[in-house]
């Protein structure tokens, strides 16, 4: 790995040094080249091994955790930082630079009352929902590896301690930006160091003044919004959407009790330790604009309230064109433009999936139905699965007034085949994959990390991996603890 220490270097108030405490016998357990590539690497060999368990220096790395606040569950936590992540640097890549995050590598000044240690479960979690989301089209983080080790580490039960190994375009998050503000450490310089260097890094097109700031909050909340419209639309519910959690560069980022919707519902939660809902799958969207208010209060110092406002103002149109545009790939219509004609498809869009939640259908199955279905068919495959057929039926006149007849039928069912995936990571086949990995068997958790790869493609031989869950595996919440 070539490093460049752009952040280690020009924002030295912004992180402490730390070393990682190692792992001992560490162990690949994942690997993916995909993100290997990234950053120049080919293969996983036993100096890389070393270097990422955190057992020996890596050259030209500098081990360093973040420091950032953060509302959680809507109190504000005013010191929070990477409390079991050490940052090597930004990597550099045939096509630009990724930081390398170590997650699970041992305590730092922000670990608090926590250990600074990941488990296999949930370093393999993150690691593959990473690589998912990616597949999948979806602006996400990355996942490089997974190191196991026979280091125990205590949660629930006994279990044993991993390092996922993060790529990421930037570790910046709404919460660096809130700790500024409301830390007294000369808040308004150090959000100016932090908001200039983000410009430099991420935004070159953009000047470092108060133009290129508000046109640099406008494309916060844009592709904010734009993760949000993607999570909606393919039935991804992240768990934590704390504003710590929140990537400025609108990835998904910081995966801990996430799922994919199995039978679709739309105020599913899959975080155990969110009994009310905060973080429900139908909150995201309005999660993420109290989010991006948040992000806004905190950089009151630097922007006119007024600017902030009128980008704020913007959020739930983006979202809304966004959302529009991934669900009529998904069900097979284009658009005209006009508001009214928005609306309408709205509200079809909003009927279908009132449908599958009447019906208590898979949300995955039902969408993938549009890729071998004909819309001249009156009685398609759709509908036996339907319990209230009258109800379908409505729906399913105005569907097929709104998309006519496909001009070439073939390929218009191939399109929907590359915008409804056949395969997601649901959490059951997750869990299998883990479960077996826990004994030393790795071969479910490669097969199923290749499946993910091709989530669009009929794989024959996979057919099982697209099914609805057994009964232990229907709508699994996840325990925070990882
Ligand atoms: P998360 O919910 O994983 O985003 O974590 C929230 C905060 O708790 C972050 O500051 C983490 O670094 C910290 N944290 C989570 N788990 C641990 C742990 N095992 N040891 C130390 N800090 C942790
Ligand atoms: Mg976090």
């Amino acid at each position: 790995m070539r490093f460049k220490q752009d952040f280690f270097e020009q924002l030295p108030e912004f992180y402490s040094q730390v070393w990682p405490a190692g792992l001992p016998n560490p162990r690949w357990l994942c690997w993916s080249p995909e993100a290997a590539s990234l950053i120049g690497l080919q293969q996983p060999d036993d100096a890389l091994l070393k270097g990422l368990a955190g057992n020996e220096e890596i050259p030209g790395a500098s081990y360093y955790a973040q420091v950032y606040s953060g509302h959680q569950f809507g109190g504000y936590s005013p010191r929070l930082g990477d409390g079991r992540s050490i940052i090597l640097g930004e990597a550099l890549g045939p096509n630009g630079a990724w930081d390398v995050a170590l997650k699970g590598a041992g305590p730092t000044p922000y670990s608090r009352h926590g250990d600074g240690r990941a488990v296999l479960r949930s370093a393999v979690r993150e690691f593959l929902v990473s690589e998912a989301l990616f597949h999948l089209g979806i602006p996400t983080t990355r996942a490089l590896a997974v190191i196991g080790s026979e280091l125990p580490v205590w949660r629930e039960t006994l279990e044993s301690g991993a390092i996922t190994v993060r790529l990421a375009r930037s570790h910046i998050r709404f919460g660096h930006f809130e700790y500024f503000c409301y830390s007294e450490r000369g808040a308004k310089d150090k959000l100016l160091q932090l908001l200039n260097f983000t410009l430099a890094q991420h935004y070159p097109h953009l000047s470092q003044d108060m133009a290129g700031y508000r046109a640099w909050f406008f494309e916060v909340v844009r592709d904010t919004a734009r993760m949000i419209a993607h999570w909606q639309a393919v039935g991804f519910a992240h768990g934590v959407m704390n504003t710590d959690n929140m990537s400025i560069l609108g990835d998904s980022f910081d995966f801990g009790p996430f799922a994919f919707l199995d039978t679709f519902k739309e105020d599913f939660i899959c975080n155990h330790s969110d009994p009310e809902g905060r973080y429900a799958f139908g909150q995201q969207p309005g999660v993420a604009l109290w989010n991006l208010q948040r992000l806004a209060q905190a950089l009151t110092p630097v922007l006119a309230s007024d600017d902030l406002l009128a980008a704020l103002n913007t959020y739930q149109d983006e979202l809304v064109q966004a959302y529009l545009a991934l669900m009529r790939a998904k069900l097979g219509w284009g658009a005209d433009g006009s508001d009214e004609q928005d609306q309408r498809d709205l509200t079809l869009i909003g009927e279908f999936t009132q449908l599958l939640e009447a019906n208590r259908l898979d949300y995955t199955q039902s969408f993938r139905r549009f890729a071998a279905l004909d819309p001249n068919d009156p009685k398609p495959a759709l509908r036996d699965d339907m319990i209230n057929l009258q109800g379908f039926d409505a729906w399913y006149q105005s569907y097929r007034d709104r998309v006519g007849q496909p001009a070439d039928l073939a390929q218009w069912q191939r399109q929907r085949a590359g915008t409804n995936p056949k395969y997601i990571l649901r959490n059951y086949l997750a869990q299998e994959a883990i479960a077996a990995a826990e004994q030393g068997d790795n071969q479910p958790l490669q097969q199923l990390f290749e499946l993910l790869k091709k989530p669009f493609d009929e794989q024959p031989d996979k057919e099982d991996y697209a099914k609805r869950p057994p009964d232990w595996g229907q709508g699994l919440i996840m325990s925070c603890s990882s």
